[in-house]
């Protein structure tokens, strides 16, 4: 610990210094993530009075006019979520919209400006095949949406938050930097993972369990080394987008990975896959800080797809990954909405995350999987003998 380290005043605050202002001496090669300058050079006084309310936040972006007919990514998707959410145990912080700066991060200046001039000159519209739509609104409603997820991981970063929930629309995971796809117009949260490289980390890890690849946060950190990205995802002929096979990848072995499940492949194989998969990953890896794309379209009755998670199984995942930030990154993790598009499931698996971040709640959801599961063994072994796990 260096003469700098504000350690003092935090104890006359008598309140717990948080952990990467307390690794002893002789910190072994784990912890000296968090002795990161960028984790540590805030003064006390711009955040003591902060670090006595450490907790989970959120940011909601329901983006209320981006809708289109018909379409199942709509703003009702997040209708029986909203009223919910003052029953959790978390604090709500106001989202500000991402500047060109930090979408410049990840998306090229082109793009940018073709879904500007498109918004506001010949919206509504529909953008690619997916379909993917805009409305006049789109293009601010995504920049609040990575705005977002930014506001997320400055405040889990600069030690506001134990941890974070950006509640943000439209999704993000499959936008790339030269194309918008997939109902996603920005990539939120790699927008959200280089804001905080930007900031100073070098070692930030993306899981993402959206029932689809994240393609674009794939190929937005194809050759970015600072950033680790896992998609476990259903995979099958003619299931969008069509990527993410297990071999996709050779040239970043165990820093890309992807984990490609068959139809029906629910709770048990998601748990497998966690413990086989994701636990050696962020070993390997030794994330400073951790980013999750969740999407509720992975639940059996997902009108779109053909997984076979819970809301029980989204519980045990968001507790397993949320230990792996506990063991590695000192618990700094954000989770950030994908896709989903049953208003029930959103609303009892975004309960679910709430319940595993603040460790506070119980879920009352009773909808186990009534399919058969496939056995997965093979597969994930597979993709472990691939990566050299
Ligand atoms: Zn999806």
């Amino acid at each position: 610990m260096d003469a700098s380290t504000p350690a003092l005043p935090l104890l006359v605050l008598g309140v717990h210094p948080p952990p990467w202002l307390t690794c002893p001496p002789h910190a072994n090669e784990a912890a000296v993530s968090c002795l990161h300058p960028a984790l540590r050079h805030r003064s006390v006084q711009d955040r003591g009075d902060i670090i006595l309310h450490m907790r989970t936040v959120y940011t909601f972006v329901p983006s209320r006019n981006h809708v289109y007919p018909d379409h199942p990514e709509r703003p009702a998707r997040l209708d029986l979520l909203e009223p919910r959410l003052e029953s959790f145990d978390a604090g709500l912080l106001e989202s500000k919209p991402a500047t060109q700066d930090e979408i410049a991060s990840v998306h090229n200046p082109e793009l940018v400006a073709a879904l500007e001039r498109v918004c506001r000159e010949e919206a509504p519209g529909i953008i690619d095949y997916a379909p993917t739509y805009v409305t006049k609104t789109s293009f601010e409603d995504a920049l609040l949406a990575a705005g977002g997820v930014i506001t997320c991981g400055r405040a889990v970063m600069d030690g506001e938050a134990k941890n974070a929930f950006a509640i943000v629309r439209p999704p993000g995971h499959h936008a790339e930097p030269g194309r918008a796809m997939g109902f996603c117009i920005f990539n939120n949260i790699a927008i959200g993972a280089r804001a905080v490289l930007a900031h100073g980390l070098e070692r930030v890890l993306i899981i993402d369990y959206d029932a689809h690849h994240g393609n674009g946060t794939q190929a937005a950190f194809l050759n970015d080394e600072r950033v680790a990205f896992l998609s476990a995802h259903q995979y099958q002929r003619g299931f969008y987008p069509g990527t993410g096979w297990i071999e996709d990848v050779p040239h970043a072995k165990k820093r890309i990975v992807n984990v490609p499940l068959p139809a029906r492949a629910g709770d048990q194989a998601y748990e497998q896959v966690a413990d086989r998969i994701f636990l050696p990953f962020v070993e390997s890896f030794r994330p400073q800080m951790m980013f999750v794309s969740v999407g509720f379209d992975a639940h059996w009755n997902d009108p779109i797809t053909m997984l076979g998670l819970s809301t029980g199984g989204y519980l045990m995942l968001a507790k397993k990954v949320i230990a792996l930030a506990e063991e590695h990154c000192d618990g700094r993790i954000v989770f950030v909405l994908e896709g989903g598009y049953d208003p029930t499931n959103v609303a009892n698996g975004a309960e679910a995350i709430f319940i595993a971040e603040t460790g506070k709640g119980a879920s009352e959801a009773k909808d186990s999987n009534p399919y058969k599961e496939p056995d997965c063994t093979a597969r994930i072994e597979d993709i472990r003998k691939w990566h050299g796990f």
